[in-house]
């Protein structure tokens, strides 16, 4: 965590700084609890596009001119930024992506030509599509073996079954750190020191615990560490890959372009240091920007006061949910945070969903991207409420409220 004072958690002080937050939907108040799929953005981040874009707007790292050189120092100031909110160890080792999806990819093929036939990869029941199938197209690329940590029915991961699992030819572990779906905090710390006692890296998908969490990579002992800006309340288009330098240093190059080189012959090109190795071509030079200035202001935030509140808003939710006859609760692991999904019998998640949103609160209905977590529960789909910290227990009580109808409206 950066130093520096925090203000004390106030959400009435912090919605204020969330101006999509003050709107009607159909003429009712707007209660945002689909942050899950997305975040919405504070001032200082749309201040920051709007600037960029009106007065800084310039290609980075190969100007001579004063815009290009702002634009460049401002781009690598979020780089450090970034790099000392989750105590990386260097500004080399956070890579700027497009999100948790291209972090992933980028790993899986490049950390992949590493691996040769015969060595093994572990993910877990409860990863999103972007944990799966870059590890799938990997194993047929190289023809490895993917192996699944299963789960029992609160949404746990099986700890004897990850231990069985490990042996000399694991070679990465990949594990969400919270799941989107069923809010679940895996024990990541704990996953990564025993696949290193095996010789194995970890690959933690940290899209839903960045904004939830103080995230201490060194602390954590994590070889990889991948986000997407646009959940952590930063832009889409943009997200960080970080990674241990040893190991970015002994990986191949992703894609190949402008700025990743330090010479091009026709015969041979020699490869640009870290981080810039790994970003190839002109980059979302606003989003990593403005995506320093979202931890900018994360930082100034008391991240554990904020945990407590979200994970008591997230309890709030699901003990009234609870009540309801015919209420199943999806995702009931004793560490939990920040999500709640749920099905109701004889009605279908999208049918609330719509009604819901008609009274103004916007949830997810569905698979959440994690299908086979769905087939594992028996259902087609959920509706998901996930919160931020600027959601209050009056919107809790209104969503409940709203449940209720559209429970009776269906019925
Ligand atoms: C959203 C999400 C992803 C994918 O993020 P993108 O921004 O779509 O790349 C991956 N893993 C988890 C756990 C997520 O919640």
């Amino acid at each position: 965590m950066s130093e520096g004072t925090k203000r004390p958690f106030s959400v009435r002080e912090i919605r204020e700084e969330f101006p999509a937050l003050r709107q009607l939907i159909y003429n009712k108040n707007l209660i945002y609890f689909d942050n899950g799929a997305t975040s919405q953005k504070p001032k200082i981040v749309l201040d920051a596009i709007n600037m960029y874009y009106s007065k800084d707007n310039a290609n980075i790292h190969r100007g001579v001119h004063f815009m290009s050189q702002k634009a460049t120092t401002e781009y690598e100031a979020s780089r450090i930024t970034i790099q000392k909110y989750i105590n990386a160890k260097k500004s080399e080792e956070i890579i700027f992506t497009k999100g948790t999806t291209d972090g992933i990819n980028l790993v899986a093929y490049s950390f992949g030509e590493l691996l040769s036939a015969g060595d093994e990869i572990i993910i877990t029941a409860m990863e999103h599509h972007s944990n799966i199938v870059p590890w799938q197209m990997l194993c047929q690329r190289k023809g490895l073996k993917l192996r699944v940590v299963p789960i029992n029915k609160k949404g746990e991961l099986i700890m004897s079954e990850y231990d069985n699992m490990l042996n000399s030819k694991t070679k990465l572990v990949a594990v969400t750190h919270i799941s989107n779906t069923l809010g679940t905090i895996n024990p990541v710390k704990e996953m990564g020191a025993k696949a290193h006692a095996v010789g194995a890296k970890i690959l933690v998908d940290g899209a839903q615990s960045i904004q939830h969490m103080s995230i201490d990579v060194k602390d954590m002992d994590c070889d990889f560490f991948v986000f997407s800006g646009h959940k952590v309340f930063g832009p889409t288009g943009i997200g960080v890959l970080y990674g241990k330098e040893a190991i970015l240093d002994s990986m191949p190059p992703y894609q190949g372009g402008g700025d990743m080189i330090s010479k091009v012959t026709f015969e041979r090109t020699t490869y640009n240091e870290l981080p810039f190795k790994f970003e190839a071509g002109t980059p979302h030079i606003a989003g990593g920007i403005c995506l320093g200035k979202a931890f900018e202001f994360l930082s100034s935030l008391d991240m554990v006061a904020i945990q407590k509140y979200e994970k008591e808003l997230a309890e709030y939710a699901q003990d009234m949910l609870d009540t309801f006859e015919g209420c199943r609760i999806i995702g009931e692991a004793k560490n939990k945070t920040s999500v709640v999904s749920f099905v109701m019998e004889g009605i279908h998640p999208f049918d609330i969903g719509t009604l819901l949103d008609k009274q103004g609160i916007a949830v997810r209905t569905g698979h959440h991207c994690t299908q086979p977590l769905m087939d594992f529960f028996g259902i087609p789909g959920t509706v998901r409420a996930s919160f931020a910290f600027y959601n209050t227990r009056e919107e809790v009580d209104k969503f409940i409220e709203a449940v209720e109808k559209s429970i009776n409206m269906l019925k």
